[in-house]
């Protein structure tokens, strides 16, 4: 019932694909076959029109050749008679000729006249006319010169005395055989060619008469042009003279017009041709063609048309059906993908379905999950770890009801007697008719969760109990400094109950705090607000809190800041403070015994120097007094008195000085350390320079809270001591630098001089305390003390390295770094 077979959504789309290319292959072949028969009846309609031309063709030249062949034996028959009156002999012909004349229906003909045998026009019936010679004319000769041809249709000529255009039909005269001469009828070939134009039915169809040799006799259209004139040679009827009718297809010779011509033989040798216009004959056909082709273009546009609505229709449904069988698979996918356990469960209380997640989270084999037939019960317990009927399992209960549920905790009692903690949701299913049917289900387990919380409680437990034990007082602050927590040491120290503090601010006047120097806080300048306000920790303050009942109690208070995710500014602010007070009163009897015995050995040590210098002047007046009477041991004597209240006096100054400082140097100021350090080699020049020293100086020098006086003079005995206490015979390197140490700055001073043993090295801090003679080296013994003095006095701390005598030493002393707590520190 998991998720784990799906029809891929190709699939859906391939079948899809292929029913809408069937279509346009089957909408191809049946248009290209649709198209074949309309072509093909296209083809047949305009044979069938050819057919029907060539039938009119061929109708027309057979009708036109026999009211030619008439004309012709009509003419033939005149003739004939016409030559018989001419054998007659008196006026014969004369009347014959009257009579033509007279009877003529038409005016086919202009003349019936005799040419005799010598080519003279022995009669005309139009008249008398003059003795003309004929007997050049071509007809003429050609009857006298055979005797076997009788008629003759010579082609038109224009006559010599009429000027006009007159066709010969012309037969011989012989009497016996023996060539009496011609008798011949003048034709008109305009009235002819009238009779031939009636079978030329459309505008463009020609009916021409033909001489046996292809010369134009007539033709209906355009005679006049065409006189004398050939047909071009291909004609079928020049070819094969034994044939009697055909059809051909030509442009016509004249006018280039496609025709379709018949053509008809005559007994007398003349051929008769009638050609049809072919576009002409055609024309119906092709409109109607043409209207066929209009009518079958617009099925197929619109069949064309159905067949793209079909395919687009199908291209949606194929992106449909891709879309749906995608979304579904992308959301089976998400499903079984997602972590938490997602079912669907009938009213009964079966499991319909449910994805991957849904085993993962419940610890129960297989065929339980399903919960069908008897194995329904899953042994559910509530929160509060009573079992659960199935009936009032929230999935049932949604699948009848139709009310969901949110965030239940349920339990599930595992085989090790481990309780699995799930977190159920369950929402209603309906039916697209409206009706509930079933509730979706999705759980989670929340065993872990459960477990990390009971921890996380458990660990907030001891962290409360140890920090309630704590002998440290705790406050913790919210960003705007309102306590929320503390625990009974502050109480205690802070001499008022946590709800008191609860909700009280540091500037609240009921809390009134001062500096080490007696000056007010105020609320920004409270550590735990300065930690609010830059993040920073706060370390080793020390204020004086008045508590609700007016006394003063003295805290150390060190903050530090509680950060949230990526805020900007810390969330809250934990302080953690001792009580001090007494360590304050035990300090400040300190300082004062210190100051008063500093006044005691300042007064001392002033006061002292007066008796020796007494004592040093009153010897030198004894020995100036007895003179050269002073044996050389009493000289010895009075020398090493003298020595010893000089040296002592030396000692007093040095005390002196000692006493001085704090006292009487500057006051403690922001100053740059580097030019104390300046001032120092200034003063140290000279001996710098006796001695060849070289010094070098390095590192970040940065400012300090300090008296000005007291740094140069403790740089002056380092740097000095470094000098004298070089090795001799050797260059003297004097290396100075500086180094950032976390909260404090490190100064050393280092030198290749004589060394110090290491067991010595405890005691050189101290006053008077000397390593070497003083015929050795001059000196007090006191400026290591001072130097450790004023070091300390500036919060620092001294102390020396070497590596034995011989391998020099290197002096460092630290400072507190650029802190605001520490300037306060300082100055108390
Ligand atoms: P003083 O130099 O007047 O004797 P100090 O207090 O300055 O007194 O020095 C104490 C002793 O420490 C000196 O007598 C000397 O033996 C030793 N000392 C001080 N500085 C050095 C140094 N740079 N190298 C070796 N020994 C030193």
């Amino acid at each position: 019932m998991a998720v784990s077979a799906f029809l891929p959504a190709q699939k859906k789309k391939y079948a899809v694909h292929r029913m809408r290319l069937a279509i346009v292959a089957v909408m191809a072949i049946f248009v290209t076959l649709y198209w074949a028969s309309v072509l093909h009846e296209i083809g047949k309609n305009e044979d069938e029109a050819l057919a029907n031309a060539e039938k009119a063709a061929t109708f027309s030249a057979k009708a036109a050749a026999e009211a030619v062949s008439a004309t012709i034996d009509w003419l033939d028959t005149c003739l004939r008679m016409a030559a018989s009156a001419v054998l007659q002999g008196g006026n014969a012909l004369e009347f014959y000729g009257s009579v033509i004349n007279s009877g003529l229906p038409d005016e086919l003909v202009y003349q019936l006249f005799y040419i005799d045998k010598d080519g003279f026009l022995a009669y005309s019936s139009l008249g008398p006319s003059p003795r003309n010679y004929l007997g050049d004319r071509q007809y003429f000769m050609d009857l006298a010169a055979d005797n076997a041809l009788t008629l003759v249709v010579n082609p038109p000529v224009l006559g010599r005395l009429t000027n006009k255009w007159s066709i010969q039909v012309a037969r011989a005269v012989r009497d016996k055989g023996e060539f009496k001469g011609v008798v011949s009828i003048a034709v008109s070939p305009e009235v002819w060619r009238e009779k031939l134009t009636q079978f030329a039915v459309g505008a463009h169809d020609v009916v021409s008469l033909f001489s046996p040799d292809g010369t134009y006799l007539l033709r209906s259209q355009d005679s006049a042009e065409h006189y004398g004139q050939h047909v071009p040679a291909d004609r079928p009827f020049l070819s094969s003279p034994s044939t009697t009718s055909g059809t051909y297809f030509r442009p016509g010779p004249r006018d280039g017009i496609h025709r379709i011509y018949a053509w008809t033989r005559l007994p007398s040798g003349q051929v008769v041709t009638s050609g049809v216009a072919i576009d002409d004959a055609l024309a119906q056909t092709r409109d109607l063609n043409r209207l066929i082709i209009r009518q079958n273009l617009v099925a197929t546009f619109a069949l064309l048309l159905a067949t793209l609505l079909i395919d687009r229709y199908l291209r949606k449904s194929e992106v449909e059906a891709l879309l749906t069988s995608e979304r579904e698979y992308r959301q089976r996918v998400i499903l079984s993908a997602m972590a938490e356990g997602v079912a669907i469960v009938s009213p009964a209380g079966e499991v319909i379905f449910h994805n991957e997640g849904f085993e993962r989270n419940l610890p129960l084999p297989h065929e339980k999950i399903c919960r069908s037939g008897d194995n329904q019960d899953w042994n559910l317990i509530d929160i509060g770890g009573n079992p659960l009927s199935i009936d009032d399992y929230p999935s049932v209960v949604t699948a009848r009801t139709g009310q969901g549920f949110d965030n239940i905790t349920l339990g599930i009692q595992e085989a090790e007697g481990e309780i699995c903690w799930l977190n159920v949701n369950t929402r209603p299913l309906y039916g697209s008719d409206g009706a509930l049917y079933a509730a979706v289900l999705t759980l989670s387990d929340i065993s872990a969760q459960r477990e990390a919380e009971r921890a996380l409680r458990e660990s907030e437990e001891r962290y409360r109990t140890v920090v309630a034990s704590l002998a440290e007082g705790i406050v913790l602050q919210d960003a705007f400094g309102a306590v929320i927590a503390c625990n009974a040491a502050a109480e205690r120290i802070l001499g008022m109950t946590q709800a008191e503090m609860m909700a009280r601010y540091p500037a609240d006047p009921g809390w009134f705090t001062i500096f080490a120097d007696g000056t007010k806080v105020k609320t920004e300048e409270h550590p735990a607000m300065v930690t609010l306000r830059t993040g920073q920790r706060q370390d080793g303050v020390l204020l004086g809190v008045y508590k609700p009942d007016c006394s003063l109690s003295w805290i150390e208070i060190n903050t530090a800041p509680l950060w949230e995710g990526g805020a900007e500014r810390p969330v809250a602010v934990v302080s953690s403070f001792l009580d001090v007070t007494g360590r304050k009163k035990f300090e400040d009897e300190l300082n004062r015994s210190n100051a008063e015995l500093e006044q005691f050995a300042y007064a001392v040590s002033h006061d002292l120097r007066q008796p020796l210098r007494m004592v040093s002047s009153y010897m030198q007046l004894v020995e100036r007094h007895l003179g050269p009477k002073l044996d050389d041991d009493l000289r010895d004597f009075i020398g090493f008195a003298k020595n010893g209240a000089k040296r002592m006096d030396q000692m007093l100054i040095a005390l002196l000085e000692y006493s001085r400082v704090g006292r009487i140097g500057q006051p403690m100021a922001w100053i740059e350390s580097r030019q104390a350090l300046d001032e120092a080699l200034r003063f140290l020049a000279p001996s710098l320079e006796e001695s060849g020293a070289n010094v070098s100086v390095s590192g970040e020098w940065p400012r300090i809270f300090a008296s000005a006086d007291e740094v140069e003079r403790l740089f002056q005995n380092l740097v000095g001591n470094a000098v004298k206490y070089r090795r001799p015979g050797e260059e003297t390197k004097i290396r100075i630098w500086t180094e950032r140490d976390g909260g404090q700055w490190k100064f050393a001073i280092e030198d290749n001089g004589i060394g110090i043993a290491s067991n010595q090295m405890g005691r050189l801090f101290k006053v008077f305390q000397r390593l070497h003679a003083n015929d050795q080296y001059e000196g007090s013994g006191v400026g290591l003390a001072l130097c450790r003095k004023i070091v300390e006095r500036h919060g620092g701390r001294i102390w020396v390295e070497s590596e034995g005598e011989g391998s020099g030493s290197r002096f460092i002393f630290t400072l507190p770094a650029n802190v605001e707590g520490d300037k306060r520190a300082m100055a108390a």
